[in-house]
C-alpha cells in the first residue's frame, strides 16, 4: 500500500532560513505587531489569545497555523484561556475549511522540538492540514511559487467571506 505521509521538501529553504537567523526573530511575533500586513501575511484572523494564518509554505492545500499570541514555546506555558482559546480557534478553522474546501480529513497536530519538525520552535503552533483522497502530491506538482500565492491570496478571501457569513471565529 502506498505510504500516505506527508513530505514536503520545499520547506527546507524555510527551515534553513530559520536556522541561521537569530532565535528571537519569529515570524508570528513579526505578524502579531503588524496588523497592517495580514493580507500580505495571510493571517485568517487575530483573537485576544491567539492569531490564525494560512501557513506561507502549506503540506497541503489550505494549511492553517493557530498559535498563541504570546511567544511561549510549549502548550506547558499556556495558561487556561489560552488553551481553551486555541483549541477553540481549531475548531472553528476547521469549520471555515470545512465549508471552503470540503476535505476528506483533517491532520491537526504540533511539532515540539527541532527533532519532532519544528520549523520554528519558540513560537508554539498547531498544524491544520486538510487532507482529500489521493492528495499526497497535490505540491510537487505545482511547483510555481506565484501560482500558489495567488491561490493562497484567493483562498484566504474565501476564507474571510465564509468567516463573515457565518460569524467564525465563534469564541
Ligand atoms: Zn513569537
Amino acid at each position: 500500500m502506498e505510504s500516505k505521509n506527508l513530505w514536503a521538501p520545499w520547506r527546507i529553504n524555510y527551515i534553513q532560513e530559520l536556522t541561521d537567523d537569530e532565535p528571537c526573530d519569529c515570524f508570528i511575533c513579526h505578524y502579531l505587531d503588524r496588523p497592517g500586513d495580514d493580507d500580505k501575511n495571510l493571517v485568517l484572523w487575530r483573537s485576544e489569545h491567539g492569531i490564525v494564518l494560512l501557513n506561507h509554505y502549506p503540506y497541503n492545500n489550505g494549511h492553517l497555523m493557530v498559535a498563541p499570541a504570546r511567544h511561549i514555546s510549549d502548550i506547558d506555558e499556556a495558561d487556561e484561556a489560552e488553551l481553551a482559546e486555541l483549541i477553540k480557534l481549531v475548531r472553528e478553522a476547521k469549520k471555515a475549511l470545512t465549508m471552503v474546501l470540503k476535505p476528506h480529513g483533517f491532520n491537526i497536530g504540533m511539532n515540539l522540538g527541532r527533532c519532532a519538525g519544528a520549523g520554528l520552535p519558540g513560537h508554539v503552533h498547531i498544524h491544520i492540514v486538510p487532507r482529500w483522497d489521493g492528495d499526497t502530491s497535490f505540491m510537487s506538482v505545482c511547483s510555481d511559487t506565484d501560482v500558489i500565492s495567488q491561490s493562497m491570496k484567493e483562498l484566504l478571501d474565501q476564507l474571510r467571506e465564509v468567516s463573515i457569513e457565518h460569524n467564525l471565529p465563534g469564541l
